[in-house]
């Protein structure tokens, strides 16, 4: 990259922009068209375009990110402390009416190699899932996944792993509690998805809240061959000490391999992809390349009549009336309303507000506070209509761009997107993170260069370059959509061929016991 001072403004009514350069710039730099810096300004962060006075808006992305607490001269370092943040828009007045932009042209002729299912759905990796209902079985499932991972997965070439979904839920919980259907249809449509292949084994203690019957009801299952679902309960009187447990899960995992083992990827329209789209370790890069290029990449998804999930709740908050005007229609609007309306009131009982969301890396990063940082998230979702909403723990069942309502925390979005139904994850990241999931592949799109070349073994796409001028918005949407075609039909990412894999973390909003 040249080292002559550059600096990124978002929207043309924008009287602040963003320092590209590594390092940051001195006081005293002085940019082509004469505008010198009064402070230095460190990278990603804000300078000031033009003088504003105390009270004055401070404009990025187009919109008020907060209110000058005191005047700022022309060249100076616009940071966190300079700024009054907006108050939240309330959600009990009326919002705009839906305005969608109309329908993306189609785009056809583009697929990848995937591994269609019984209920429709079709899978990017071929792996079978142990579900549990209590943490208590997750010791010796453990055990078994380690006997599964060395005796039978070598026996079954075709099946890429085995994954035990274990989670702290299933006992010690008030179940009837409003919010305990959450944390419950959540593992249940996680047993579904589709990088699953429809088969389901279960594995239950005996005695908890959780019974397999209230996880997974007799017919709630949209698979044909009752062969496909096995349970094994632990208390059952068969059981004989630990290595008869650890033998019936072996057993019933071979039957599930045998099965697994025999299918085969096979073309399949781009349509099929479920994609969940994340952001993690945000910097005020992640608004200027990644994320736009991700959402320009989300429109040739939608126009490919794919299904993609944009999330983060507390994220998108700030950016409520963009939302609710992309709607398709007015039950869309109410939704998308509805979902933001009851996350204002689950974080108003921990008196919290959205505020508590950004970290402190997010303003070392440049970040000044969550109306910025959310204005960047949602670039990610590009300029589709919003054509549905999936509550958390719901699966996803309508093509096109959905706003699937879950918490920001990576981790807990990812098990709710997993459990929408996706088979494909992108995630953007500026100060950088190892994320990855067992279940799915997860690409990560480095928002800085730097950061691509320091992490060169963690960082699948370097979208950097659009800063640096090398690539454009454009350029690097159609290089990330290349991309996922690959990644679907079997490529592997970095997190994949280092078994970087986080936990999944279920959203349990009802009380504990
Ligand atoms: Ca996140």
């Amino acid at each position: 990259m040249s080292t002559a001072p550059r600096r990124i403004r978002m929207h043309e009514r924008d009287n602040v922009a963003i320092v590209v350069n590594d390092g940051g710039l001195p006081a005293g730099t002085r940019f082509e068209d004469g505008l010198c810096l009064v402070d230095a300004v460190p990278q990603g962060h804000k300078l000031a375009l033009h003088a504003i006075a105390a009270g004055q808006p401070v404009l990025r992305y187009g919109v008020c990110i907060g209110h000058a607490r005191q005047p700022i001269a022309t060249g100076a370092w616009v940071h966190e402390r300079l700024l009054q943040m907006p108050e939240a828009r309330a959600l009990d007045q009326p919002l705009p009416r839906p305005e969608p932009a109309p329908a993306l042209a189609p785009l056809a002729g583009y697929s990848f190699q995937g591994y269609r299912n019984a209920d429709g759905s079709v899978g990017t990796r071929n792996i079978l899932a142990i579900s549990t209902t209590v943490q208590c079985v997750a010791g010796v499932l453990n055990l078994a996944l380690q006997r599964i991972k060395a005796e039978l997965l070598p026996l079954y070439p075709n099946v890429d792993d085995v994954v035990a979904i274990e989670h702290a839920y299933g006992c010690g919980v008030a179940i009837d509690a409003p919010g305990a259907e959450i944390p419950i249809r959540t593992l249940r449509n996680l047993a579904l998805n589709p990088n699953f292949g429809g088969e389901v084994m279960l594995v239950s203690l005996g005695c908890e809240k959780l019974q397999p019957d209230r996880l997974l009801p007799p017919g709630s299952l949209p698979i044909a061959d009752a062969q496909a679902s096995s349970r094994v309960r632990l208390q059952d009187e068969q059981h004989v000490g630990l290595g008869s447990m650890l033998d019936s899960i072996l057993a019933q995992a071979r039957a599930h391999l045998e099965r697994l083992n025999r299918r085969q990827r096979e073309t399949v329209p781009a349509s099929e992809l479920v994609v969940g789209l994340q952001c993690g370790g945000s910097d005020a890069f992640s608004g200027v390349t990644a994320n736009p290029a991700l959402g320009f990449c989300a429109d040739l998804l939608v126009r490919a009549g794919a299904t993609v999930m944009f999330s983060e709740v507390t994220e998108v908050r700030d950016a409520v009336d963009q939302l609710v005007s992309r709607a398709a229609d007015a039950e869309v609007a109410e939704a998308i309303q509805r979902e933001l309306a009851w996350y204002d009131a689950y974080l108003q009982r921990g008196r919290s507000d959205r505020s508590a969301n950004t970290t402190p890396g997010n303003k070392a990063g440049g970040l000044s506070n969550i109306v910025e940082k959310a204005m960047g998230s949602v670039v990610k979702s590009g300029t589709a209509p919003i054509a549905g909403v999936v509550p958390p723990g719901e699966r996803a069942c309508s093509k096109g761009l959905l706003f699937a309502a879950t918490p920001a925390s990576d981790f807990v979005c990812g098990t709710l997107q997993l459990a929408a139904g996706m088979n494909m994850h992108v995630f953007t990241t500026g100060r950088g993170t190892p994320y990855g999931l067992a279940a799915c592949p997860v690409i990560k799109v480095a928002t800085r260069t730097e950061l691509a070349t320091r992490w060169h073994d963690l960082m699948d796409l370097d979208a950097g370059r659009i800063a640096s001028g090398e690539a454009s918005i454009e350029t690097m949407g159609w290089e990330l959509f290349h991309l996922m075609l690959d990644v679907a039909s079997g490529r592997r990412t970095w997190s994949e061929r280092w078994g970087l894999h986080n936990a999944m973390v279920l959203f349990s909003p009802a009380p504990i016991t």
